[in-house]
């Protein structure tokens, strides 16, 4: 009886040591620092790129609300951004229209962005920056405790001279010395306070209006808003306040994409709009559910010529592959500690122009040329018809 006791405890003190040593993993650091570039040239694919981080932006956002109806309940129905589905969406309807109206020029594709567990904004950052997954007890090597002391895509873009600014929540300045980081702009606002849902995000809308304006002076800018996890935390994800701070942020959003789509010197560079985790009902995070873990990613080109087709659904984007493709983007090595993939979807959004298209004037005479070579030989094909033809060929000008 007694010999049974002591085997089951026994028993029971090593299933406990398993299972800790597998859940509670504790994460060692690695000093070592990326040096590979993913481009075969090692060069930049854009010149700028603008990240706006929606704090806690679930999944559903994203979807239009056609899509919402039936799947969710009736009363989430408007808790939407449709500015990140009008951008992000270049689908044909049935009857050949596109679902995105009066658009000439951008092209944008969303995906559904799935962070790792824990989804607590602290941990995400790191996930986001260093391409990794850090643990649920993460124990820093150093006594810097919280500090991000692992290769990351914002050292190695600062490594690389880029220009950065950033505004937002200061769980950043946890991060990194963000003075000495982003030396253009560090302007961090308390994130401790869950009921004010308006600082964060009137710092970072006033700061990034005042920075998309004078982009000869930054590569990189961030935006971190926190209004809409402020508002699932103080009233829950499914309210009144959450439908109001949405609007807000959609606008936001809007806000952006319009300044970027009305300054050729943003010809060449991408916007990137998304959660870094999402949101239960109740507006808690932390866990690993659908909710927690589901957000959306907006990646949109202001200045693209030409839409490409899409997906009936979204596709996967795993967080992990957030450091990687950014680093590439921007021509920098990706972190050492990397674990995700370069998104060749979103590199497609931005093509490099070849070097007779960025000569306007010579690219529209070639063109030119071209179609009227086309109709030349054309017209010599079908005889003394087409010779007669031939010479209006000449003097039409609206071929
Ligand atoms: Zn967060």
């Amino acid at each position: 009886m007694a010999a049974s006791y002591v085997a089951a405890t026994l028993l029971k003190f090593i299933a406990l040591c398993i299972f800790a040593s597998g859940f509670l993993l504790t994460r060692r650091e690695s000093d070592a620092i990326g040096a590979r570039v993913a481009t075969a040239d090692g060069g930049a694919i854009v010149d700028k790129v603008v990240v706006l981080i929606i704090d806690g932006a679930r999944y559903d956002w994203s979807l239009d609300d056609a899509s919402l109806e039936g799947n969710h309940p009736a009363g989430r129905k408007q808790l939407t951004l449709p500015t990140v589905r009008r951008y992000g969406s270049t689908c044909v309807d049935a009857d050949g229209k596109r679902r995105r109206s009066g658009e000439d020029k951008g092209r944008g594709k969303v995906f559904k962005f799935i962070a790792d567990a824990p989804t607590t904004t602290q941990q995400r950052l790191k996930g986001l920056l260093t391409g990794g997954l850090p643990t649920f007890i993460d124990v820093s090597a150093s006594f810097g405790g919280t500090s991000l002391r692992e290769d990351n895509v914002v050292s190695q873009l600062h490594r690389a001279g880029k220009r950065m600014a950033i505004s937002g929540d200061d769980t950043w300045a946890e991060l990194f010395d963000v003075n000495a980081t982003f030396g253009v702009e560090a302007a961090m606002y308390p994130s401790f306070d869950v009921k004010d849902t308006e600082t964060v995000d009137a710092g970072v809308r006033y700061r990034m209006n005042e920075a998309l304006a004078r982009p000869q002076d930054w590569d990189v800018l961030i935006g971190h808003m926190l209004g809409a996890d402020h508002v699932g935390h103080t009233h829950g994800a499914t309210t009144d306040a959450m439908r109001t701070k949405l609007a807000q942020n959609d606008v936001d959003i809007e806000n952006i994409i319009d300044a970027m789509r009305s300054d050729e010197r943003f010809e060449n560079s991408l916007l990137l709009v998304f959660g870094d985790h999402g949101m239960t009902d109740n507006g808690d995070h932390g866990g690993g559910t659908a909710e927690e873990v589901e957000s959306f990613l907006l990646a949109y080109h202001p200045w693209a010529k030409h839409d490409v087709s899409c997906t009936a659904e979204d596709e996967i984007l795993p967080q992990i592959d957030f450091a990687p493709t950014l680093a590439t983007l921007l021509g920098v090595p990706i972190p050492h500690g990397n674990l995700g993939r370069v998104n060749q979807q979103i590199l497609s959004l931005v093509t490099r122009k070849t070097w007779i298209e960025s000569m306007p004037s010579i690219y529209t005479l070639f063109t030119k040329i071209q179609s009227r070579f086309g109709t030349i030989l054309a017209l010599t094909a079908t005889g003394s018809t087409g010779r007669s033809a031939l010479a209006t060929c000449f003097t039409s000008e609206n071929s």
